[in-house]
């Protein structure tokens, strides 16, 4: 491989959010242009709770990005009143591939999300036994926790206690963004496993204030502080198998994010692999990016990598300032700033 071009394994994308509507429409073919597969949120409003809804989203998710060759995994999101008896329809379906557990309030449309995860014991047992990931927000909630410890504060009172009491359960701590966090994965089992945004590997918490505030740096979990974006950092350069791709990629309409009261969610589908390539090459790390970005992902998952490749070449251009969004705009991650890596062709082999 030169580090002028770099031809890989296909890519997925283990955690993004497609929205519905005509946000879908415009979000879904920027994620179908690089990726084969992803795996799609289901904190639309209403949430996703079942598989019949599941198909129904899953039919509007193929409508939107017509004419290539992508999948989306769909996912269920996990409430207080999941039954055990969803969770054998949902594997027996064959297309949902996880449950996404968000604890009730820590980020968009999840106010329906688990209050207490006592409550969900069975179906928990159910999802053991039938090998069905829990993909985890991994945040404490509640207004005595303070918003930069959330991460740190949900290991210890809620995910140790989880794994002591589903040692087989596998999860994926979505969106890690602390050194805590990197750290109880890497000594966690093979169940357990973790996907890695790129805003979180780009930036620290300066980057919310830097200059002023900064609404498109701005999402859930929030940006950390530098030791903990070294950290993740130091993960990637380590090539271990338990962390791979999830942008997180969350759009929301420009006014929305420009508001007294900005909505969370960095939007990074347009150029994600593009991206990730640059952050790996700056960190001499470029031989690791495939098994981050195309092994790792589907190994976990138990499904075939991919068959097809990728070749991203070095070749500058500049990420636009805004992209359509329906009838709204979109600020897309690094707007107006100008990256290094292509995607120069996605190639049969
Ligand atoms: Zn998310």
């Amino acid at each position: 491989m030169s580090t002028n071009s770099i031809t890989i394994t296909q890519p997925d994308d283990w955690h993004l959010h497609l929205r519905d509507g005509e946000a879908l429409k415009a979000v879904a073919p920027f994620t179908a242009k690089q990726f084969a597969r992803a795996i799609i949120m289901p904190n639309l409003n209403p949430p996703v709770t079942t598989v019949i809804r599941a198909v129904e989203y899953l039919d509007e998710i193929l409508a939107a990005v017509d004419g290539s060759d992508f999948e989306p995994l769909m996912t269920l999101y996990l409430t207080d009143n999941t039954s055990p008896q969803e969770i054998i329809a949902a594997r027996k379906s064959c297309f949902i591939k996880a449950l996404k557990l968000y604890p009730a309030g820590a980020t968009t449309n999840s106010d329906a999300g688990v209050s207490d995860l006592k409550k969900c014991t069975k179906t928990l047992e159910e999802m053991q036994k039938s090998a069905l990931p829990l993909l985890i927000h991994g945040e404490a909630t509640g207004s005595q926790v303070d918003i930069f410890d959330r991460e740190k504060v949900f290991i210890d009172k809620t995910l140790i206690p989880l794994t002591q009491q589903f040692p087989d359960l596998k999860i994926v701590f979505e969106h890690i963004t602390t050194k805590d966090a990197a750290d109880f994965v890497q000594q966690s089992g093979n169940n357990i496993a973790a996907t890695i945004t790129p805003q979180h590997l780009l930036f620290n918490r300066n980057a919310l204030f830097q200059g002023g505030l900064n609404p498109h740096h701005y999402c859930l979990p929030v940006l950390k502080r530098n030791s903990h974006q070294q950290a993740l950092l130091n993960i990637i350069r380590s090539g271990s198998h338990k962390f791979f791709l999830g942008t997180d990629s969350a759009p929301h309409a420009r006014h929305k994010k420009e508001s007294a009261c900005g909505c969370a969610g960095i939007f990074s589908a347009h150029a994600a692999i593009e991206i990730y390539t640059s952050i790996f090459e700056q960190q001499n790390a470029l031989d690791k990016l495939e098994a981050f970005a195309s092994f790792n992902g589907p190994d976990f998952y138990g499904l075939p990598r991919n068959s097809k490749t990728v070749t991203l070449i070095k070749k500058s251009w500049q990420i636009p300032d805004e992209y359509d969004l329906g009838p709204d705009k979109i600020v897309p991650f690094l707007a107006g700033q100008t990256i290094n890596w292509s995607l120069a062709s996605t190639n049969d082999t």
